[in-house]
């Protein structure tokens, strides 16, 4: 799977990506991730992407042209789908993650300022290209990068051998939200035990099992 960023805050991603589980994947080549600087596709001498919304009102509108063309260098077949960043889009869950693994390649643009210029939905689906709009839950945030980040985990744990054998098994099975212990298996704290459910240190499996499914949060 190929992940395409494009964004006008390329460093923002070197930490999270760069770490742990997807660090690991993409040395292993089960996904690719390539960021995109929509700042190297305007003709403009400044280098300038964005402008005054017409009808008026506060901030600035990423442009249409240096999007359609960052996409255009991103997309690599006709089957990549381009997913826009929207508070207002399509609530993402962990079914849209696998649905969205199934793709070879996925382009995210990231939204700044007031967000981006309407017509580019359709300049995206006129290049015969899948296009969606994603929120990442109902609240504002000041950029599409957290959600491109977000998305890009979520749909890499739906990728066949980017999670451990026993892990990915364990989420299938058991679904999300199950409680975890480890040691010690007292915890004190302020004089207070906080003790690890008896079942757990029982060794019974389909008990720990039971316990683990009726506890799920
Ligand atoms: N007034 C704009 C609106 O109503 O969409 C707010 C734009 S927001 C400050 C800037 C960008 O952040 C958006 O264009 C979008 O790309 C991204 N964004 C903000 N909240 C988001 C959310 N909940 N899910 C996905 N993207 C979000």
């Amino acid at each position: 799977m190929r992940f395409d960023i494009i964004t006008i805050f390329p460093q923002i991603f070197d930490s999270y990506l760069n770490e742990s589980i997807l660090k690991r994947a993409q040395a292993k080549k089960l996904i690719d991730i390539k960021i995109h600087n929509l700042r190297d596709f305007t003709s403009n001498k400044h280098k300038k992407v964005d402008d005054k919304p017409f009808g008026g009102g506060p901030g600035m509108v990423l442009m249409a042209e240096p999007i359609i063309k960052a996409v255009k260098k991103a997309v690599k077949s006709k089957k990549t789908k381009v997913i826009l960043f929207s508070a207002g889009g399509k609530q993402f869950d962990n079914k849209a993650a696998r649905v969205l693994s199934k793709y070879n390649q996925l382009v995210f643009v990231c939204g700044r300022y007031e967000g981006v210029d309407e017509r580019v939905k359709k300049a995206v689906k006129d290049l015969g290209l899948g296009v969606e709009e994603i929120s990442i839950g109902p609240y504002v945030l000041t950029g599409g990068e957290l959600p491109a980040m977000v998305l890009i985990d979520a749909i890499s744990r739906q990728i066949k051998d980017v999670l451990g054998k026993q892990e990915s098994l364990e989420e299938k099975r058991l679904g999300v939200g199950v409680p975890g212990y480890t040691r010690p298996e007292a915890f004190i704290f302020r004089k207070k035990k906080y003790p690890t459910p008896k079942v757990l240190l029982s060794g019974n499996h389909q008990k720990i099992e039971e316990w683990r499914r009726k506890n799920k949060k």
